[in-house]
């Protein structure tokens, strides 16, 4: 119900803003950066600006009402009911928004006067880092908040997810804080105001996905930090939780003080801070993530990434430790085997494999549930996912209970348990299928309350305990025409015929004389009033009696939430452990021996998303290679420098060593009949000539940026895989480029290291450098065509073949052979002539037809159906969807090429 008019005629005149007007830019004042969602009644309004941007955003009407300082005040609104929907829409399209409550009923305003305004509060400022609604988030993802900063040159950063209570900190120099947030993929970043102008912190925040949120300098003191921590965790110290430097307490309170402006004082349930010891996960930067695909394709969806080729995980918590597991993979060689000996264990046990994936499919989102319930956000839905979720819980460790599982498995295990008390509260208060929101009350199970039973009585059977009231008075009084009616003066009323109201007169102490007419008299009773009133509230009451239930089971769910989130965490490991054992048995993968040395030694190995994208296409089966990079612990590491034409599958093989030693030190299984790996502490991949048009970079500039970066730093432990470097220039000064790197990465870095190259020159250095070898992927010519054999074999290939697949590709023929002609003159020169004589050897192409006398009837050149079907295409008539499966039959038409 609205309140009060936001202006009116007074305020057109003399200017003065209305009091709901006042309060409305009170409000505002305070969220200056936000969309201020105005709850007036059943919609949240926006007025002014916000409305014309929101209007927009959100492609609803844009209207006026009144006016204020003399112009019209614009509007738009958005029901309650519907606003989530709404809400998702601006936080995507980048918005923040402060949401005003009313909090209290028009009713009380009025009795301060009829002038006075409802009190409204902003409740919280919902932003990207922030949500907990499941309808806002991705089930299968985590929702990192984080925060960055430098203190006396030490920098730190810190994570927090809202939605399931995780927070991270780490020590982060400047130079470190590209990969970390390639790896944590946030939706907002924490800045000090002072560092918010750099362009370069901008736009490393922009890459990630986030977006920048500057914070002033109290939020960022570190002394203010440790206080806010200890709060948060009712402690007086933070020593049982680690040693945390200034720049981690800064973050850590940051975010904590963010936590605090933004929920508006409930803080979100948070477990203690993990920290993260230097060096305890693989490096890999922003750069390495994009190019191998982990958990986000280059085309930026999904589909085509390691993550979606390798999650079997039945839930979400599941689903989001895997992707941190494979965005972090470990360089601690014991913890790492830990996970592969509960994957092992699992894929050997396949029973309880199989029970253990059926149990935790029916596991509902536990942590979630626990962060909404505890920043009352939640429903009697949210209990229900607890209570599903703990049931299974138990079920699961009843199951591993007689089997002797490995450490993790056995450390999961026993999380699980002890919460059958809270399972049986939960249980017999709850309906099966609970509601999503407690307000319309319905979700408290028959015969959980009393009060409860009696009041939905009232309410659903109201007309059957009137009737039998009524043959209870016709029994009393003996008057068997005795009737209970209802109208909307008197309410409910007992009626009897004049004759017999004498009898009833008589019993004045129990019936009330309330109208005579001309042929009835009525009466009431003590009882009937009494009954009237709780039957008229009784559906009031009910939902009252149901409100305080829920904060009875909340305050109980609460009040185990310790133990509760380590349940989930124990869930989520064993899910993560079971998926990786399902993915070995049904893809054939192994474990990998992962150590402490410098070994890398790969046999018969996959890459993974590319066998099985084959296999979807029912194209032939995916050959499988080996890859030996081991090096002696001192000396430099073997480098093989890989030629081979082009689609032979080179990049292939490159990245599919680089996915196992990820998949590895994530502690799963990997594609290769064997491989052992030692620790890999960085992880480097380039691709020669990628464009960065977005920030104004050439594919030259590019290649070379990132090549600099990964000579600058790759130490010994690092596995370098370089694709092509040296591409994106003139032939002379790439092929001196990608020599001077291979010599560089071979003689300084001293890394393991994969280089695939078209410069076949470059395999002469394999004579000067002691641990380069060569290797090739094989290829067969037969008639003219190229045959790729897909088998990377030691030795040099001989030539690229660029122009026999270039005819694969149904070049025109007129231009395949003259290709072939031109590039036999030019073998021939580069033996024999100077660069002068070959134009003159090689007249221009379209000169030759028209000057040749007299020329032989040139052959019809041959048109390719790839050809022949674009001639008869009209892009001008094609739809996006139109066109993109135009690329898919296109496509489809190379690979029936003979
Ligand atoms: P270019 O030099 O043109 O970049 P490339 O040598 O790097 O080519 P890839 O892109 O690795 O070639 O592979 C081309 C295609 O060959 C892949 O998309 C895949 O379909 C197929 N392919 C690659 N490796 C294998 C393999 N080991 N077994 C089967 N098919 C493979």
């Amino acid at each position: 119900m609205n309140d009060q008019p936001i202006s009116d005629e007074a305020e057109a005149e003399t200017g003065a803003a209305t009091p709901m007007m006042a309060q409305y830019l009170e409000i505002k004042a305070a969220h200056p950066e936000a969309l201020l969602f105005y709850r007036m009644g059943d919609f949240y309004e926006l007025f002014f600006d916000d409305a014309v941007a929101a209007a927009a955003a959100l492609d609803i009407a844009l209207t006026k009402r009144g006016k204020h300082l003399g112009a019209d005040i614009q509007m738009c609104g958005v029901p309650i009911h519907a606003a989530e929907s709404y809400l998702l829409t601006l936080i995507r399209k980048g918005f923040r928004v402060a949401i005003a409550e009313q909090m209290e009923d028009p009713a009380e305003a009025k009795k301060r006067g009829s002038k006075a305004v409802v009190r409204r509060e902003i409740v919280r400022l919902v932003t990207p880092g922030t949500l907990t609604e499941e309808t806002l988030l991705d089930a299968r993802r985590n929702n990192f908040l984080a925060a960055w900063a430098e203190i006396r040159g030490d920098g730190a950063v810190a994570w927090a997810d809202v939605s399931t209570g995780e927070l991270g900190v780490a020590s982060c120099p400047r130079a470190a804080l590209g990969p970390m947030l390639a790896r944590l993929a946030p939706r907002e970043v924490l800045v000090p105001e002072r560092a918010a102008g750099d362009a370069g912190l901008d736009a490393q925040v922009a890459d990630a996905g986030a977006v920048t949120t500057p914070l002033g300098p109290a939020s960022f003191d570190s002394s203010a930090g440790e206080g806010r921590l200890c709060r948060l965790f009712g402690v007086a110290a933070l020593d049982g939780f680690g040693t945390f430097g200034r720049a981690e307490l800064a973050v850590l309170g940051a975010l904590v003080d963010y936590l605090e402006l933004t929920q508006k004082g409930r803080l979100p349930l948070m477990r203690p801070p993990v920290q993260e010891a230097p060096g305890g996960v693989m490096r890999i930067d922003a750069a390495t993530r994009r190019n191998l695909e982990l958990t986000q394709a280059l085309s930026g969806g999904r589909e085509a990434t390691l993550l979606a080729a390798i999650d079997r995980t039945r839930t979400g918590a599941g689903a989001r430790l895997l992707a941190q597991r494979i965005s972090a993979p470990l360089t601690d060689v014991a913890a790492i085997r830990a996970r592969h000996d509960a994957v092992e264990w699992l894929a050997g046990s396949r029973p309880l494999a199989d029970a253990l994936g059926d149990a935790l499919a029916r596991v509902p989102d536990i942590e979630r549930a626990l962060a909404r319930l505890a920043l009352d956000r939640g429903g009697p839905r949210d209990l229900g996912a607890i209570r599903g979720g703990l049931a299974q819980a138990a079920s699961i460790a009843d199951m591993l209970a007689g089997a002797e599982p490995p450490e993790l498995v056995a450390g999961a295990a026993t999380r699980l348990g002890g919460h059958d008390a809270l399972i049986g509260l939960l249980d017999a208060a709850l309906v099966a299928e609970p509601p999503l929101l407690a307000r319309d009350g319905g979700f408290v199970a028959r015969g959980h309350d009393a009060d409860l039973d009696e009041a939905r009585r009232l309410r659903d059977e109201g007309r059957g305990v009137i009737a039998a009231m009524q043959g209870d008075y016709a029994a009393e009084t003996g008057i068997d025409s005795l009737k209970i009616r209802h109208n909307n003066v008197l309410g409910y009323y007992i009626e009897t015929t004049a004759r017999h109201a004498e009898a009833m007169f008589e019993r004045k102490d129990r019936f009330i004389h309330r109208q005579t007419l001309a042929n009835a008299v009525r009466f009431t009773t003590v009882d009937l009033s009494d009954l009237e009133n709780r039957i008229l509230n009784a559906g009031n009451r009910a939902i009252e009696i149901e409100k305080r239930i829920f904060e009875a089971l909340r305050e109980a769910v609460l009040a185990a939430r310790g133990p509760l989130g380590e349940a989930a965490r124990a869930l989520a490991e064993l899910d993560v452990a079971a998926s990786a054992a399902r993915l070995a048995v049904e893809e054939g993968w192994t474990r990998p021996h992962v150590e402490a040395s410098r070994a890398f030694a790969i046999r018969a190995g996959r890459h993974p998303v590319v066998e099985q994208a084959l296999r979807r296409q029912g194209a032939g089966p995916f050959v499988a290679n080996d890859c030996d990079l081991s090096a002696e612990p001192a000396g430099p590491a073997p480098i093989w420098l890989l030629t081979g034409p082009n689609m032979a599958g080179k990049s292939t093989f490159l990245r599919q060593n680089a996915l196992i030693a990820v998949l590895a030190q994530a502690g799963l299984f990997v594609p290769a009949a064997e491989a052992r790996i030692g620790i890999i502490d960085q992880l480097f991949s380039r691709v020669g000539a990628a464009d960065d048009l977005a920030r104004g970079r050439s594919t030259f500039m590019v290649e070379m940026v990132e090549t600099a970066a990964i000579l600058n730093q790759a130490g010994p432990g690092a596995l370098v895989i370089l694709d092509e470097i040296g591409r994106g220039t003139a032939t002379w000064d790439g092929l001196s480029i990608a020599w001077a790197v291979l010599e560089h990465l071979h003689e300084a870095n001293r890394c393991r290291g994969l280089f695939a190259t078209h410069y076949h020159e470059l395999t002469g250095l394999a004579d000067r450098l002691d641990k380069l070898s060569t290797a090739t992927v094989a290829v067969r010519e037969w008639e003219g065509e190229v045959v790729f054999l897909h088998e990377v074999r030691p030795g040099a290939a001989d030539r690229s073949y660029g122009v026999q697949v270039a005819r694969l590709a149904g070049l025109p023929e007129s231009v395949t052979t003259r290709a072939r002609e031109v590039l036999e003159k030019l073998e021939r020169h580069e033996r024999e002539g100077s660069p002068a004589d070959l134009v003159d050897a090689l007249p221009l192409f379209q000169a030759r037809p028209r000057q040749a006398p007299a020329p032989a009837p040139a052959p019809a050149p041959k048109v390719s159906v790839v050809e022949a079907r674009l001639r008869g295409i009209h892009p001008d008539e094609l739809t996006p969807r139109e066109a993109l499966d135009l690329v898919y039959e296109l496509r489809a038409m190379l690979e029936d090429k003979p």
